[in-house]
């Protein structure tokens, strides 16, 4: 999920359900209170405002939260007891207190729902790093746990690396602090793109970035980590002279397995990433390349 557009889709939400409440008002006022000249508002699901984002919404980033589909039979149930009622206003019958207690059931049930929802929402947000929508360290350490108990039992092997920026204060310094985002944006979505499926990316900090790799040892791993180096190397990113801005990145890498925990490796990685900074950057470096005997 991309941080902005859950933001986005979050207020689109809110906006929708300030209509629902809209036209829970008119049809009070039509059907209990005869007050508005005796038009009854549709009370179909789809004729409300948030019925009608509910449509929308279906394939955007706010659908692939569990409560969406609570939420939409919810408000199903809402305009079902309200075209009961409709029915019943229509025909000249009376509206009952239990007509009405059913009603507010339904209403209140929705707003429960409503609130999951945005609960959810908030909740896988506060994972996302906002400038460049990859994990954050919110859950990081928890996973690769996880992670490393998975490949332990299954016999796997798992390595993790650290990769930097080269030279970033400088990007920052010559080109703007908006171009440094730019870059953290552009390398951030070479991660992701490169990686293989079930690989994660967090960021890690400023300009760093921790990229588990389940499956691969160092040696398979450093493949992996080579074409996401050539990849940062290759970005075409302009600078507004018409020329572009060099990137690249330095990697550190380590296995994970029994004899190693998380916090290990992650020590390990930086271990060698410091290695490959001082011997140059733009290159990736194993831990065990600096055993020495
Ligand atoms: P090295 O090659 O040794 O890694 O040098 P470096 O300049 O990349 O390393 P250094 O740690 O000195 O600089 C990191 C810079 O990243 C400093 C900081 O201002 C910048 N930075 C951190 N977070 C952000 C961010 O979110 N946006 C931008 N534009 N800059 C950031
Ligand atoms: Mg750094
Ligand atoms: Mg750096």
């Amino acid at each position: 999920m991309k941080a902005e557009d859950a933001f986005a889709s979050l207020s689109g939400f809110q906006h929708a359900l300030a209509g629902h409440v809209e036209w829970l008002q008119h049809w009070y006022q039509a059907v209990l209170h005869r007050s508005v000249g005796g038009t009854i508002p549709d009370p179909a699901a789809g004729a409300c405002a948030f019925g009608a984002w509910l449509v929308s919404a279906a394939d955007g980033p706010l659908s692939n939260f569990p409560g969406f589909a609570s939420l939409g039979a919810e408000h199903e149930a809402v305009h079902a007891k309200a075209a009961q009622v409709s029915e019943r206003a229509r025909a000249g019958q009376t509206i009952t207190t239990s007509d009405y207690e059913t009603l507010m059931d339904s209403v209140l049930s929705f707003g429960s729902a409503a609130q999951a929802l945005e609960r959810e929402v908030w909740k896988a947000l506060a994972t996302v790093d906002p400038l460049t929508g990859l994990a954050n360290r919110q859950s990081m350490r928890s996973q690769l746990t996880g992670e490393r108990d998975r490949s332990i039992r299954q016999g796997q092997s798992l390595s993790l690396a650290l990769a930097d920026i080269d030279h970033f204060k400088k990007i920052n310094d010559s080109y703007g602090h908006a171009k440094g985002d730019t870059v953290l944006r552009a390398v951030a979505g070479v991660l992701r793109n490169t990686v293989r499926p079930y690989d994660v990316v967090y960021r890690y900090g400023g300009e760093e970035f921790l990229i588990c790799l389940p499956g691969t040892n160092a040696e398979t791993g450093a493949h992996a980590l080579e074409r996401i180096r050539h990849a940062i190397a290759a970005l075409q990113l302009p600078d507004d002279k018409g020329g572009f801005i060099p990137v690249t990145a330095t990697f550190g890498l380590a296995e994970i397995n029994a004899d190693v925990s998380v916090d290990d490796g992650i020590e390990h990685a930086d271990k060698a990433l410091y290695d490959g900074k001082r011997s140059g950057r733009n290159r990736v470096v194993r831990y065990e390349e600096e055993i020495t005997i």
